[in-house]
């Protein structure tokens, strides 16, 4: 049976869940606090990224990966869903 036209797009007119950091993989490594956040892979340089401190697809409370609680997606942080921010990589 074929699709409705409507079926086929993901509506952008309403709110959709963030994933928990912990199910994002995500992870804030302190070593890395003070680095180029221009050049690697950091929430800062992604796509997702809201400055200052959160994430467009992931929550800023909740445990992640390591099972720490920082309450914010942190610039130098990162999770598997990173993807290239053209304007921010070097
Ligand atoms: S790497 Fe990107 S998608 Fe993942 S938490 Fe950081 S800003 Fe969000």
């Amino acid at each position: 049976m074929a699709q409705s036209q409507s079926a086929r797009y993901i509506p952008a007119d309403r709110q959709y869940p963030k994933l928990s950091k912990a199910v994002s993989g995500y992870t804030e490594v302190d070593l890395f606090k003070n680095a180029d956040l221009h050049s690697g892979y950091f929430c800062y340089d992604c796509k997702y990224f809201i400055k200052n401190n959160h994430c467009a697809i992931v929550e800023d409370s909740g445990p992640d990966v390591n099972g720490r609680e920082s309450g914010i997606i942190a610039p130098h942080g990162v999770c598997s869903l990173w993807y290239p921010n053209e304007e921010e990589t070097r």
